[in-house]
């Protein structure tokens, strides 16, 4: 990978970080909002359950783009980080922040899928 697609990515990657970071701390001001009035209780105990499970879902996203920033300043960004095959351009141009190739994506799914928790902490979102 040349600089000029590396800067590339990492605009990108600094950009989504902007984003999320100030999502995430949005949401956490709705997380713990606490509702005096018992009437609302249900109904904010819906919004914050969603709420959580949004913060998590881009706590994880955030996490993402946090370690391909530093693969980006370690040299390894654009490699797989389960099988060190070069990951292909089209798929680093729709999700950037991915630490896999297409086929160990396709693992991490599946195993998502089959409730297997070995590629939880690296899937991306
Ligand atoms: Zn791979």
């Amino acid at each position: 990978m040349t600089k000029a697609e590396l800067n590339k990515y990492k605009q990108v990657l600094e950009t989504k970080l902007r984003e999320l970071s100030h999502a995430v701390r949005d949401r956490e001001g709705i997380v713990i909002e606490k509702s005096p009035d018992a009437l609302d209780e249900v109904q904010h105990a819906a919004e914050r359950e969603l709420a959580i499970r949004n913060l998590d879902r881009e706590s994880q996203l955030l996490r993402n783009v946090r370690a391909a920033l530093r693969r980006i300043d370690e040299g390894a960004y654009g490699v797989c980080v389960h099988c060190d095959e070069d990951i292909n351009p089209k798929r680093l141009n729709a999700v950037p922040w991915t630490p896999y190739c297409i086929t160990c994506q396709e693992l991490a799914d599946k195993s998502r899928e089959d409730n297997s928790e070995m590629f939880e902490e690296l899937m991306v979102a």
